[in-house]
This record gives structure tokens, C-alpha cells and sequence, in this order.
């Protein structure tokens, strides 16, 4: 039987290449590097498997030096030896050495680990990872472009310029300083089009009252879901909204663990299941969030943490092994460098299109040599 029988970190940052603001905070400016934690695991037959972490401090709690030493100092140590397809196991034993809080703890790293192991275990098995997860032979996701502009005009401008590249969904941040989220998803969807899929995140910023206001505005407007209203320790506070508004309305910073999102979806606060797959843990816990939106009969959007395309296409594997082509807002090439990483990575997206590879396992991995050059420090791995 397949076991675990090396991991190793890399910690690493990357260039931002284009400054990221959200009501919360910021995943970067232009300029500076952006954190991100690679793991390798390698089976006792020398089978290897890739994941990868992306700390936003300012979205979450986790941040570059806790990722990479709960994953090497007590992670790792807990899962070594373990079967590679026991995933049941091996969150199990995660649990068990990084507890809950109000929801899972750590999830970050955990997810990085979880990716690794389902690359690792889809590698050895011959399939993709959408085969592998019991999917079928669809293999394009459509990406939501995410909008950094702060006012009407530069965002159209913006949407103009990301539709000749070939994106036909949209996302932007609400809640900023300027208060013109209205004035913002106006001009998107004037911009966009009626086919458009147009995306509006507070990222926790609005007080109740601020929402109440903000959601039939944003619904005027043409924008079609509302995500993160409200401080993500309130739940209380989205049942008050949800009785005054209409507009259809999603959580993610909320919706860490599967139980945070049955509590949503069997309240019937929430529209939609945010699939996010690093905030959640991994491929894994995010497989029971599906099964909780399948169930409560709620459609999947799909969003990221600024990851790289190794996070991307394995988010895009998950999705499209149920059947979701999209919209995606899996935007980290949008604000990071990670050519050096990935130079191939025009082969499987182009023109506002994932497009995945028929390879076993995830489907694409980081250039070890060019991951030795952006390590974070001289300790890493
Ligand atoms: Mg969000």
C-alpha cells in the first residue's frame, strides 16, 4: 500500500503586480511579494504529489511563518506514514493535531497538505483529478475577471479592456471608502453586458443598516448576488438581513467549515455555495460543502485567495467534477507574478478560460528550481 513518506515546505513570495483592496484589507501592493506556501509529498514508491497554501492575512488569520511551521512542525509529522488515498484519515489526523475553534483551525495549511495528497493519489490512480473525484469529461471553467478599480469609470474602462481579453464575468469589491458600490455595478453591467455574471463582495464591510441599504441599490443595479455582507462572526445579522432584502445573497469568510454552511443553507440565508478551496481546507471538507449545497438544492460560485495556478486548476477540477463551468474568480495572475513558477501556463488558460489537461492528477506543477529561487528565506523546505 501507497504511504506518505516524505513532505516538504516551501515557503515562498511572489511579485504583486497590481495592488488588490478589499473592505478588509489588501492581498498586496504593486510592488511588494505575496506569500505563498508549496508542499511536496512523496509516497514510499517515489510517486509525488503538489500542493499549495496562499496566506491573506488581512482576509484570514494565517499568515507565511504559520503556514509553513503548522505544516512542518505539526502537520507534517502527523500524517507521515499514513495511506495516500486515506483522505478520511488524514484530515482525521489533522484534526486531531490542529483542533477546531468556532470552525476549522488552520485551514489554509491543511488545504495545501489535502491538495497535495489528492494530486499525489490521482497521479498513482492514471486520472485526472475531476475523473478521479468521479467526475465526467467536461474540462473548461469561464473565470470571473475581478475588477481593482474604485469608481464607475474605471471599472468600465477595466471591463472594456478584460472583455477584448476574453472574460465575460465580473466581480468587484463593495463596501470600500468611496460608497459608490451602486454606481460601480452600474456601470459593470453596462460594460459587461446582459450575459453577464456580476458579483458584488463586501468582504464583511457593511454594518445591517448599510446593507439593507446597499443590497435593493446593488439589486437595481443589475448586480446578481451579494457576497459577505456582514461581519462573518454575526449570524445573527445576516438572518435580519435576509428578512429585509430580496437580492440573492452568499457567504465565504462565514463559510469556513462544512457545518458553517449547512447552518446558512439550512436557515435559508444564503443563494449560493462559495466554493473555496483553500479557505476550506482542501478538496476534501469542500467535497461536503458540495454534497450540503446539493442537497439544499443551491448552485456553486467559485472564488480564490489570489492562489497560483496550482490552486487554480485544482479548484477548476473540483468544479467541473460537478458539473460547474463557472464563473470562477480565481484572479491571483491577475496580481501576481508566477511565470517563473508555471512558464506553461498559457497552455492551460487563455482568454478568461481554464482549460484542463487530460494528465493525471492535478494537472500542473510548480517548477522546483525556480520555487528554490523565491523562497521566502534560507530555512525554507
Ligand atoms: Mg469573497
Amino acid at each position: 500500500m501507497r504511504r506518505i513518506e516524505n513532505i516538504e515546505v516551501f515557503p515562498v513570495l511572489l511579485p504583486v503586480i497590481e495592488t488588490f483592496q478589499f473592505a478588509s484589507g489588501s492581498a498586496g501592493a504593486a510592488g511588494g511579494k505575496a506569500p505563498h506556501v508549496f508542499v511536496k509529498v512523496t509516497d514510499n514508491e517515489g510517486e509525488v504529489g503538489w500542493g499549495e497554501g496562499r496566506p491573506v492575512p488581512q482576509w484570514s488569520y494565517e499568515t507565511l511563518e504559520t503556514v509553513e511551521t503548522t505544516i512542518r512542525d505539526h502537520l507534517a509529522p502527523a500524517i507521515l506514514g499514513l495511506p495516500v488515498a486515506d483522505r478520511w484519515g488524514l484530515h482525521r489526523r489533522m484534526q486531531a493535531t490542529i483542533g477546531r475553534g468556532p470552525s476549522t483551525g488552520q485551514p489554509i495549511a491543511k488545504a495545501a497538505l489535502d491538495l497535495a495528497v489528492h494530486d499525489l493519489c490521482a497521479r498513482a490512480a492514471g486520472m485526472s483529478l475531476r475523473t478521479f473525484l468521479g467526475g465526467g469529461e467536461r474540462a473548461s471553467v469561464e473565470l470571473s475577471f475581478t475588477l481593482s478599480g474604485h469608481d464607475a469609470e474605471a471599472v468600465g474602462e477595466e471591463v472594456a479592456a478584460a472583455w477584448e481579453a476574453g472574460f465575460r464575468h465580473f466581480n468587484f469589491k463593495a463596501a470600500l471608502a468611496s460608497g459608490a458600490d451602486a454606481e460601480i455595478g452600474s456601470a459593470v453591467r453596462e460594460a459587461a453586458g446582459p450575459e453577464a455574471f456580476v458579483w458584488a463582495d463586501a468582504n464583511q464591510g457593511y454594518g445591517l443598516h448599510q446593507a439593507r441599504e446597499a443590497a435593493p441599490r446593488l439589486a437595481a443595479a443589475g448586480v446578481d448576488v451579494l457576497e459577505q455582507p456582514l461581519p462573518a462572526d454575526r449570524m445573527h445579522l445576516m438572518r435580519q438581513l435576509r428578512k429585509s432584502v430580496r437580492m440573492p445573497l452568499a457567504v465565504d469568510e462565514s463559510s469556513v467549515g462544512p457545518a458553517d454552511f449547512f447552518a446558512h443553507a439550512a436557515e435559508g440565508l444564503v443563494d449560493y455555495l462559495v466554493v473555496k478551496v483553500t479557505r476550506s481546507g482542501g478538496v476534501w471538507p469542500t467535497l461536503a460543502q458540495i454534497s450540503v449545497a446539493e442537497a439544499a438544492g443551491l448552485p456553486l460560485l467559485v472564488s480564490g485567495l489570489t492562489d497560483g495556478l496550482l490552486t487554480k486548476l485544482a479548484v477548476c477540477q473540483v468544479a467541473v467534477a460537478f458539473g460547474c463551468m463557472g464563473p470562477a474568480a480565481l484572479n491571483g495572475s491577475q496580481f501576481t507574478d508566477e511565470s517563473a513558477l508555471f512558464p506553461s501556463k498559457a497552455e492551460v488558460e487563455s482568454g478568461g478560460t481554464v482549460h484542463l489537461p487530460d494528465t493525471p492528477g492535478i494537472g500542473v506543477r510548480p517548477d522546483e528550481e525556480a520555487l528554490r529561487d523565491h523562497l521566502a528565506h534560507e530555512g525554507g523546505r
